[in-house]
C-alpha cells in the first residue's frame, strides 16, 4: 500500500559497496526510519564477529548446511565473497513481499546482478562509494573488529567491487551517513511512486472518475 491507501507491488532495494563504505550503517539507519521497508537476513559461512548476533545479522551456517540449502533451491542468490559463503534465503523475502512489504537486501554484485536478473521489474539497485581510498581504509580499521589480515584482504578487493559501479541504478558517494540516508529514502520514495509498482491505480482512477 501507499501512504494513500492505494495497492502498490514491493519492491527489492539492493545496496551494494566494497567493505567499508558505510552500507552496512545506512542500512540500518534506514530500516529504523522506515517500517515498511524489511531487511533480507543472509545466511553465511563466515565466522560471526563479537557484535553479530546470529539470525539479525547473519543466519551463520556450516558450509554442509549451506550446500544443502543451495542444492534445495532455498536460496535465491549466493555467491563467495572473501572465501565464504553467502546467500539470500529465499522463503522470508517472499513472505515480506506477499505481504506488501519492500525489502532490503545488503549483497555484493554477485549477488545484485542475480537479483536483477530473475526480478529485473522489482529489483532497484543503489552503489555506495566511499569518498576516498583513505577514507575507506580508515573505515575498515575503525570497525576494529577484524583482523589486520582480514582489513588488507578487504582493502585488496575494494578495487574489484568498485570496479561493478556502473551495473546499478543509483550511485552514492558516502561522504555523511545522514545525506547518504536522505539521498537513499528520496530514491525509495520516488521508486515507490512509479506508476508499474501502484498496481491499485485503476481502480482508483475508476473511482476518480465515476465521482467527477
Ligand atoms: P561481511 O562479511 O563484511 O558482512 O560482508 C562481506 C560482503 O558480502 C559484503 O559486500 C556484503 O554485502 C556481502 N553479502 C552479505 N550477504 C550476502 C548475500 O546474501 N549474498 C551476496 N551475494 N553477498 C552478500
Amino acid at each position: 500500500m501507499n501512504g494513500d491507501g492505494i495497492p502498490r507491488r514491493g519492491l527489492m532495494l539492493v545496496l551494494s559497496s566494497p567493505s567499508g563504505a558505510g552500507k552496512t550503517t545506512i542500512s540500518r539507519l534506514l530500516l529504523e526510519a522506515d517500517p515498511g521497508l524489511t531487511l533480507s537476513v543472509s545466511v553465511t559461512t563466515r565466522p560471526k564477529r563479537p557484535d553479530e548476533v546470529d539470525r539479525r545479522d547473519y543466519s551463520f551456517l556450516d558450509s554442509a548446511a549451506f550446500e544443502k540449502m543451495r542444492a534445495a533451491g532455498d536460496l535465491l542468490e549466493h555467491a563467495k565473497v572473501f572465501g565464504n559463503d553467502y546467500g539470500t534465503p529465499r522463503a522470508p523475502v517472499e513472505k515480506a513481499l506477499a505481504e506488501g512489504l519492500d525489502v532490503l537486501f545488503d549483497i555484493d554484485w554477485q549477488g545484485a546482478r542475480q537479483l536483477k536478473g530473475k526480478a529485473p521489474k522489482d529489483v532497484v539497485s543503489i552503489f555506495v562509494l566511499p569518498p576516498s581510498t583513505g577514507e575507506l581504509h580508515a573505515r575498515l580499521r575503525r570497525r576494529a573488529q577484524d583482523s589486520d589480515d582480514v582489513v588488507a584482504q578487504r582493502m585488496k578487493r575494494a578495487p574489484d567491487e568498485i570496479a561493478h559501479w556502473n551495473e546499478f541504478d543509483y550511485v552514492v558517494v558516502n561522504r555523511d551517513i545522514q545525506e547518504s540516508v536522505a539521498s537513499v529514502r528520496s530514491i525509495l520514495t520516488a521508486e515507490r511512486l512509479r506508476r508499474q509498482r501502484q498496481v491499485g491505480l485503476p481502480v482508483f482512477v475508476k473511482g476518480l472518475s465515476e465521482g467527477l
